[in-house]
């Protein structure tokens, strides 16, 4: 029988541990005064969350968007840069205000990332780098793509925001690439509130991006570079240190929510999963499906809508593609023409809930409301 969920169920739900284990980080702040500009918090958590990911070199910043932003400016990219048009909007807008242009390439059917087979030909004489997102924690196809950029010069720069704890073949995903973005926004796997990061892979490239974060300041009358405050303050640093206690089992608990998932819905006809490769060391960041009209009985839109009437709030994740928002739109390479898998993707894909409280009721509720939805 299905019941109706007295609390609506969300795409997402920030994980919170107890909130008295978090009271003795207070004290300490407010015992010492030091709120933000690299304070002991803040470099306690750089040294954890390297140690964690199995990077070197980390920065951290205040969200992931500013992180993205000073990315772009510490390896002084310009011009055009060849990203996806399948995530969310804030990997284009990045390169907008830096003032580069956006060069919208394909994505792969499966993985949901940039399409490597068709970067080459969307290079020309004034592209300085490729932007490549690792979709729901999905790995881009990182050695073709390290192996184009080095054939043509170009820095790769990763929006790693969705790929916190992910690794492919035992090996960190964020250590690929010139430069990996994290985002710490609430909704991630891993959340400081809002924060996020810049993994580097050496230590002069990590003090640039430490003086960008905070106006460009080497001392205190030394400004070498027109920075911005997008610095990580003692509380949310403080917040980190106490999440990433928590993190493994937040994983954990995805991983049998997504598994009970795969269960109930393997066999639907008209809905296709997300494949994991048996290389990666999944995060369990999204449960993404997509919905064929025709075979399921219903359309993705359709599903969303009555799924709400369920109090079940999915997300369609990433529609409308970056490219058909009024700022892109216009571009040469926004059009679908150029993006035929990504309108594809987009037009069929569903985001379910998945989060470390989420439940094995409301799994199989939600299957429930959904097969129900699909006329069968
Ligand atoms: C969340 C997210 C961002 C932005 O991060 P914020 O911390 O919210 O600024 C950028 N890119 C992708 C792919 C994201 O999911």
């Amino acid at each position: 029988m299905t019941t109706y969920l007295e609390k609506p169920v969300f795409v997402t739900q920030p994980f919170l541990p107890p909130l008295e284990e978090f009271q003795p980080y207070l004290q300490k702040i407010w015992e010492s005064k030091v709120l933000t500009n690299s304070g002991p918090f803040h470099e306690q958590l750089e040294i954890a969350l390297a140690a964690y990911l199995g990077v070197k070199y980390i920065s951290l910043f205040s969200n992931g968007t500013l992180a993205l932003i000073t990315a772009l400016q510490a390896l002084h990219i310009t011009g055009e840069v060849i990203t996806t048009p399948f995530s969310f909007v804030a990997t284009t807008h990045a390169l907008w205000w830096n003032g580069i242009k956006p060069v919208f390439v394909d994505i792969e059917p499966e993985t949901f990332t940039l399409n490597p087979d068709k970067i080459e030909a969307a290079i020309t004489p004034v592209t300085t780098a490729i932007l490549p997102v690792h979709v729901y924690g999905n790995p881009c196809k990182v050695h073709q793509i390290e192996k184009i950029a080095n054939t043509h010069g170009l820095k790769v720069i990763y929006d790693a925001c969705h790929t916190f704890g992910a690794k492919l073949d035992g090996q960190s995903i964020v250590n690929f690439g010139d430069l990996s973005i994290l985002s710490f926004h609430a909704t991630k796997v891993f959340n400081t509130f809002e924060g996020g990061a810049i993994v580097c892979h050496d230590e002069n490239t990590k003090q640039h991006i430490d003086q960008l974060k905070n106006f460009g300041f080497t001392g205190e009358t030394t400004v070498v570079a027109p920075g911005i405050n997008a610095k990580m303050n003692e509380i949310q640093a403080a917040f980190g240190l106490l999440q990433l206690k928590y993190v493994d089992e937040s994983i954990k608990k995805r991983k049998e929510f997504s598994k009970l998932y795969n269960n109930l819905l393997v066999n639907v006809r008209g809905i296709t999963l997300m494949k994991v490769k048996s290389t990666l060391d999944y995060n369990y960041a999204y449960y993404p499906i997509l919905i064929n009209e025709k075979e399921f009985g219903c359309s993705r839109d359709k599903l969303y809508e009555q799924l709400k009437r369920c109090n079940i709030f999915t997300r369609r994740y990433f529609y409308p593609l970056i490219s058909d928002f009024p700022t892109y739109r216009a571009l040469p390479s926004s059009a679908t023409a150029n993006l035929k898998t990504a309108a594809s993707v987009s037009g069929q894909i569903l985001c379910l809930p998945i989060y470390p409280d989420l439940g094995h009721d409301n799994v199989e509720y939600i299957v429930r409301c959904l097969l129900k939805s699909g006329k069968r």
